[in-house]
């Protein structure tokens, strides 16, 4: 039958991980097809969504006899994919070591697997509400920039970048980018801007700011968000809006980078050292790096924004770098000033307390004049472990090496790593004793205990303290979290409890004290970014407090940040002391370029999950061993850890290892492992105990 069709072209499709056919295959059609566009084509058994990839210049080989199958259909009405699309799936693939076709399919909102070609032409056919239509009187004012806004603005202007955007928070970045979309859309009528947050719960009030701006001018559905915390049928409508033109403005996560844009002029990555901007399933993109690729490619322009930038990125933007141009804002707007910075020394402290007497002092006093508090710990639930003082039994999963996490409300005990929960038992499993206790301390507690230290404590509104808790528990249903913002913003919570979810980005304007009661544990992680991470998140939690200049003027105290420690002169406190995120850097990078650590070297994991931890390392060390017995290119120039298992080795039923590749050269690094791959593939085949295997290229966690 398909004898009668004369065309070939190669379509991209996402084949079964790790499949042997690869995951370009040859069809055959009636007409030539463009490159980039959208079929529905024939897969074993199934029909699925394709993307043409290239004019081929000869067919594909095929077993002998067989003969293409014929393309199923076209996804008509639907512009083919640019090239600079394809491009930017094409580099993911390779740099980041997975298959072609899985990047591409992964990179299109998935509705678009689902809809045949009818549906999706209905769907088309839905008028869009036009932006005349939308388009009010005036346009909202935008603010006149600080003095250091419009130096920074301007040189974003007339240099070509990329640019890292070095500002305090509080110091108006979001205001430059807002300023920079701004300019790049006015310039042209096709001209797009995409802009990057690294969480979910910061795309409200991004959406927020950006409709309030942008929309009078443009028309509402300008302005579009792509997240995965839309419904499909939203993403495909925000895909289409974005893929067609219509929308000037994509807000969204790292996923958001894959957007197509064909008018893409700027591209936007705020708090861009935030490690939620590397994904950590399937292709392991930086969409933060990917974002700086496409906008050269693509001949936009690109800002990284943050009050503490990775030390990649400031190491880039450094003189005797140089890649990227260094654009600072030290100043906080209104002349706010950064909180000052309390230690609390633990040792000096009653046993036991979790607040020590001096920060409630502090935070009463601040409830009490009608100032809000926010109280950071990074670990949700009741307790992290429950324990039998008898017998010494621990709430271990059984599934995984962790405990289960007591979650006092529902009374379960569940695990955060494979999701296994069970009702928290009446008396010890092992021995019977029934006074089995929590050890440590999650937000769920500390909330608890706030709210019961402050029952007394009166608001000037005459009403009695609140504290509130917000974290992935209390913002898991639909809604719950823009609730949970609106009430803080509306002056409904005194104090409020939370993992680092509250401590980035939100732009609150009445907290003036910000804690983090138990700071410490990341003092002594083994992986070597624990510092400069904890550095950043203390930074910017340090950031919510005092962001209103006005407020803070009429308040008695200035903003504050206090930290609990057992480690009061630790140079990370020390350099936290001063905000001086230049200096913690310096130290920082001369540490890594002592040690030949990134960005002084790259880095590559192979990771192996099997039934057995013996079975997972013998894999990697067979796969090390093949690489050295085929002499792969750029193995001499990189270097081979030994396999070791995972800091929680086991998951659900599951033993995890890894095994680290380090290289001084980012080239050498990246031809060794295109070579390696098909060798790690053979060597799958030899292991029948192994589960699955992944390559994570310039991994964030070691
Ligand atoms: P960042 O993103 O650096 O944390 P924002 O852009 O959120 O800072 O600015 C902090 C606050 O200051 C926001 O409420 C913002 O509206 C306000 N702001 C920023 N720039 C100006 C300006 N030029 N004039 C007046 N207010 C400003
Ligand atoms: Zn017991
Ligand atoms: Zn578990």
């Amino acid at each position: 039958m398909s004898d009668a069709l004369p065309c070939l072209v190669q379509v991209a499709v996402s084949t079964p991980a790790h499949s042997a056919v690869g995951d370009l295959l040859s069809y055959a059609c009636a007409a030539p097809l463009a490159p980039g566009t959208l079929v529905r084509v024939p897969l074993g058994a199934r029909e699925v969504l394709g993307v043409v990839w290239d004019a081929p210049a000869e067919p594909l080989p095929l077993p002998a006899g067989m003969a293409p199958r014929p393309v199923a259909g076209v996804l008509e009405g639907i512009a083919p994919l640019d090239a600079a699309w394809r491009r930017l799936v094409a580099f993911t693939a390779r740099y980041y070591q997975r298959a072609l076709g899985e990047v591409a399919l992964a990179a299109l909102p998935p509705q678009l697997r689902e809809l045949t070609p009818e549906q999706l032409a209905r769907r088309m056919r839905r008028p869009a509400v036009g932006a005349a239509a939308q388009a009010r009187e005036s346009a909202t004012e935008s603010v006149a920039l600080s003095a250091e806004q419009a130096i920074a603005a301007a040189e974003i202007e007339s240099n070509p970048g990329p640019f890292l955007l070095f500002g305090s928070t509080g110091s108006g970045k979001t205001e430059v980018y807002m300023h920079c979309v701004a300019r790049a859309l006015a310039a042209s009528p096709a001209a797009q801007a995409l802009v990057m947050v690294p969480e979910i719960n910061l795309t409200p009030q991004l959406e927020a700011r950006f409709r309030a701006r942008f929309a009078p001018l443009y028309g509402e559905v300008a302005v579009v968000s792509l997240h995965s915390g839309m419904t499909n049928p939203q993403r495909l409508k925000s895909w289409l809006a974005a893929h067609q033109g219509v929308a000037r403005i994509v807000l969204g996560t790292r996923m958001a980078v894959f957007a197509s844009l064909p008018g893409l002029a700027l591209v936007v990555a705020d708090e861009e050292h935030d490690a939620s901007y590397k994904q950590q399933e399937g292709a392991r993109y930086s969409a933060r790096d990917l974002a700086v690729w496409r906008a050269r490619e693509q001949g936009a322009k690109v800002i990284l924004g943050s009050a503490t930038p990775s030390l990649e990125s400031w190491h880039a933007s450094s003189p005797e770098v140089g890649r990227y141009q260094r654009l600072a804002m030290p100043a906080r707007i209104g002349a706010g000033e950064l909180p000052r910075l309390r230690l609390v020394d633990m040792g000096q402290q009653p046993r036991g307390a979790v607040f020590s007497p001096p920060l409630l002092a502090a935070i009463t006093e601040r409830v009490e004049r009608g100032e809000q508090c926010l109280v950071l710990l990074n670990r949700r639930g009741f307790a992290p472990v429950l324990h039998c003082h008898d017998c010494g039994w621990k709430s271990d999963c059984p599934h995984c090496s962790a405990h289960q996490v007591f979650h006092k409300i529902d009374r379960t005990l569940r695990c955060h790593h494979c999701g296994y929960a069970q009702r928290v038992p009446r008396a010890c499993p092992a021995c019977g004793n029934p006074d089995i206790a929590p050890v440590g301390r999650g937000t769920e507690q500390l909330e608890e205990q706030l709210a019961a230290l402050l029952r007394n404590v009166i608001t000037p509104g005459r009403r009695a303290a609140r504290v509130a808790r917000m974290d992935a528990d209390t913002t898991r249903a639909k809604g719950a979290l823009e609730e949970q913002l609106a009430q803080v913003h509306a002056g409904e919570v005194d104090v409020l409890v939370g993992t680092q979810m509250v401590a980035k980005g939100h732009d609150f304007r009445r907290i003036t004290l910000v804690a983090a009661v138990q700071p410490d544990g990341a003092l002594f992680s083994s992986d070597f970014r624990a510092p400069e991470r904890l550095f950043a998140l203390l930074m910017q939690a340090a950031g919510r407090a005092g962001r209103d200049a006005q407020y803070v003027a009429a308040q008695a105290s200035p903003p504050e940040m206090w930290l609990q420690t057992w480690h009061p002169d630790h140079a990370v406190y020390a350099a936290l002391r001063r905000h001086d995120y230049p200096a913690f850097a310096q130290q920082q990078l001369a540490e890594r370029r002592e040690a030949g650590m990134p960005p002084f070297a790259y880095q590559a994991l192979v990771r192996a999950d099997a039934r057995t931890q013996e079975a997972a390392q013998a894999f990697l060390q067979a796969a090390a061993d093949a690489a050295r017995a085929a002499q792969l290119p750029g193995l001499e120039q990189v270097f081979i850890f030994p396999p070791v298992p995972l800091t929680v080795q086991r998951v659900a039923n599951v033993e995890r290892a890894q095994m680290l590749l380090e290289s001084p050269g980012r080239g050498a690094l990246q031809r060794f492992l295109a070579a390696w791959q098909p060798l790690l593939h053979a060597e799958r085949a030899r292991h029948r105990a192994l589960v699955r295997w992944l390559v994570d290229v310039d991994p964030q966690a070691i």
